[in-house]
């Protein structure tokens, strides 16, 4: 077994991680099997997906395997695109096998990876890493430039994407230029951990040519990252049911390659440090526990698998991770203190934290609902927004897939596809039955059902009056915004549903562009709502016990990425699982929809 570039991810977190692993040092130089190889980059790969996807949640890996051929595509495409970028010949492949593979041994410890792209020329190489991200989090790294934002990134002749300091290096001293820049060597930051990723196996590739007598090669070589376009349009074409990804027309490709040479260059010293680190780990296997830190990563999709370990003592309730805009620190006489500070001083409970160290408003609050056990509520404040509301009210939730290739006309990578709603409609006050007022549609099959979906959405909602409820309207005005664009001949239609939307977030979380809307004091009272058991979040399965029965666990689908995945499953079932699924996703997103009545009705009692 070899350290690969997923270990070394892991292996570096901190020195307790190799320990809990009980990793035989010893067994460190063999070489690692090939399908041992691909069975843990793989769960990378997935992860990686889903980060793209959709905040945290829990689902099964066995779920997310449906999301995989769309990474072999998005490494093909790159592949094949490469050549009109960069000369020479190409080795990429689907298979790992047929990938070019580097290593190298040290302290008796041997590292390892394979390429995505091998881009050979006469007597160097480039090496391109290929990601399922896109590149509007690289261009969106901005910075001011005599009073005008630009990206830290632009375009050759050719078409990559390089830093602007590559042509003026006088961008270095413009501070926020610099500021933006460090974001790339930030291995936790979502840029900079694709530029590490690459540094890994920029040091792997660099000592394995050392120890080969070809330095020469080191200096020249290249390294890139192949990302999806975020402004790629796909024209709708197809080869039979395969879509076909050609230049679009804004003559943009689907793929683009950032230069991250001198980056990735810079990041060696870090890479090196941290290949120390590890090796001294492996040695000292010392599996006390210690200091947690942002290398636990415990909100997203790369957490540390150790986490039920180490974090055991943290509280689930109402830990000092609960307090609202606890990633902007605490200050604690005069310095500024992260969450894991506290945590690490045994600040565990939301409770333990002295008044003094809560210097926002809402984590007041927070603390005092908690040790009273008693919620707060605005009741005149709820009173004021519940009455803007007319009738009748359309309850709306859509049901998208993120793919991260374009499926059908107009999309774009990533693009929230939608193939399912669920509208409730309650003609007057207190008059919505679950069933008789019920309407739905949801896609057959992974064809493209947009305008069905929308021709059936726009039957059942009278466009004259009333209020369509969402629950945390960006997203469902995002895709009505989305639909009006690809499908013009509804545009009036879907942007006046767009201008009914009000969101029912507002009334519990407060809104201070809503208050002036409606002419209402805005007053410096953070929320209107809060309870204990929010443990600090507003989403609708945390407020949804506080107001009613309903509850997700006795359904078959429990939040929105096992109905996305469900839904991209159906290809895959046989009829009887096909028909049990399809009424799972109906039951689930119908019971997002009768949610939001209940939870209005029971604040319209308060
Ligand atoms: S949970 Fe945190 S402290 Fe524990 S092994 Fe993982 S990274 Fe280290």
């Amino acid at each position: 077994m070899a350290i690969t570039k997923t270990d070394f991810i892991n292996y570096m977190r901190c020195p307790r991680y190799v320990a809990l692993e009980n990793i035989d040092s010893k067994k460190l130089y063999d070489l690692i099997s090939l399908e041992a190889y691909i069975d843990r980059e793989k769960q990378e790969l997935l992860k990686e997906l889903l980060s793209d996807i959709n905040d945290l949640e829990e689902v099964s890996d066995a779920q997310l395997e449906v999301m995989l051929p769309y990474y072999k595509k998005i490494e093909l495409l790159a592949g094949h695109l490469a050549s009109k970028y960069f000369e020479g010949t190409f080795k990429f492949s689907e298979q790992t096998l047929n990938q070019e593979c580097f290593t190298f041994v040290r302290r008796k410890l041997r590292y390892l990876c394979y390429v995505d792209i091998y881009n050979e020329l006469d007597n160097y190489f480039n090496i391109i890493e290929v990601k399922a991200t896109t590149s509007k989090k690289y261009l969106e790294l901005t910075f001011i430039d005599e009073g005008v934002k630009k990206s830290i990134f632009t375009k050759n002749d050719k078409g990559i994407y390089y830093l602007l300091e590559d042509d003026d290096i006088t961008y270095l001293s413009n501070k926020s230029y610099v500021k933006a820049r460090a974001k790339l060597l930030d291995k936790y930051s979502l840029v900079g951990r694709y530029v590490y990723d690459l540094a890994i196996q920029r040091y792997i590739i660099e000592n394995d040519l050392r120890q080969n007598g070809m330095d020469d090669k080191i200096r020249k070589s290249g390294y890139y990252l192949a990302v999806l376009n975020h402004d790629y349009v796909f024209q709708g074409l197809y080869d039979k049911d395969t879509p076909i990804y050609d230049i679009d027309m804004n003559k943009e490709e689907i793929i683009r390659y950032f230069d991250m040479k001198k980056i990735t260059k810079e990041a060696m010293k870090i890479v090196h440090a941290d290949a120390l680190k590890i090796e001294n780990y492996l040695i000292d296997k010392n599996v006390e526990p210690c200091p947690l830190g942002i290398y636990c990563e415990v909100k997203k999709t790369t957490k540390c698998k150790y986490i039920p370990v180490c974090w055991k003592h943290i509280p689930k309730h109402n830990s000092v991770f609960s307090y609202i805009d606890n990633h902007l620190g605490f200050m604690v006489d005069s310095f500024k203190k992260t969450t894991y500070d506290l945590i690490n001083e045994n600040y565990l409970k939301m409770t333990d934290v002295p008044n003094r160290y809560l210097t926002r408003k809402k984590n007041k609050i927070q603390k005092e609902v908690v040790l009273n056990h008693q919620p707060y509520i605005n009741k005149k404040r709820i009173k004021e927004i519940i009455k803007h509301i007319k009738y009748p009210i359309y309850y709306l939730d859509f049901e998208t897939f993120p793919c991260p290739l374009p499926r059908f006309k107009k999309e774009k990578c990533y693009s929230q596809s939608v193939f399912q709603y669920s509208l409730h409609v309650e003609t007057e006050e207190g008059k919505c039955d679950k069933n008789l007022d019920h309407y739905e549609y949801l896609a057959p099959d992974n064809n493209d059902h947009r305008e069905e979906l929308i021709k059936s959405l726009i039957k059942h909602i009278d466009l004259t009056k009333g209020t369509i409820i969402v629950y945390n309207m960006a997203f469902e005005k995002g895709r009505l915004k989305e639909l009006a664009t690809i499908f013009p001949k509804y545009r009036k239609e879907l942007m006046q549903m767009h201008d009914m939307i009000f969101d029912l977030l507002d009334v519990l979380k407060g809104n201070q562009k809503l208050y002036s809307k409606l002419n209402l004091n805005s007053d410096s009272i953070p929320f209107n709502y809060y309870h204990e058991d929010m443990n600090g979040s507003f989403s609708i399965k945390k407020i949804l016990p506080l107001f009613s029965e309903l509850s997700y666990d006795n359904l078959g689908v429990h939040n929105g990425v096992e109905a996305l995945v469900t839904y991209a499953n159906f290809g895959n079932m046989d009829s009887e699982e096909y028909k049990q699924k399809y009424q799972e996703l109906l039951d689930y997103c119908a019971q997002d929809t009768w949610s939001m009545v209940e939870i209005l009705w029971a604040l319209k009692k308060i």
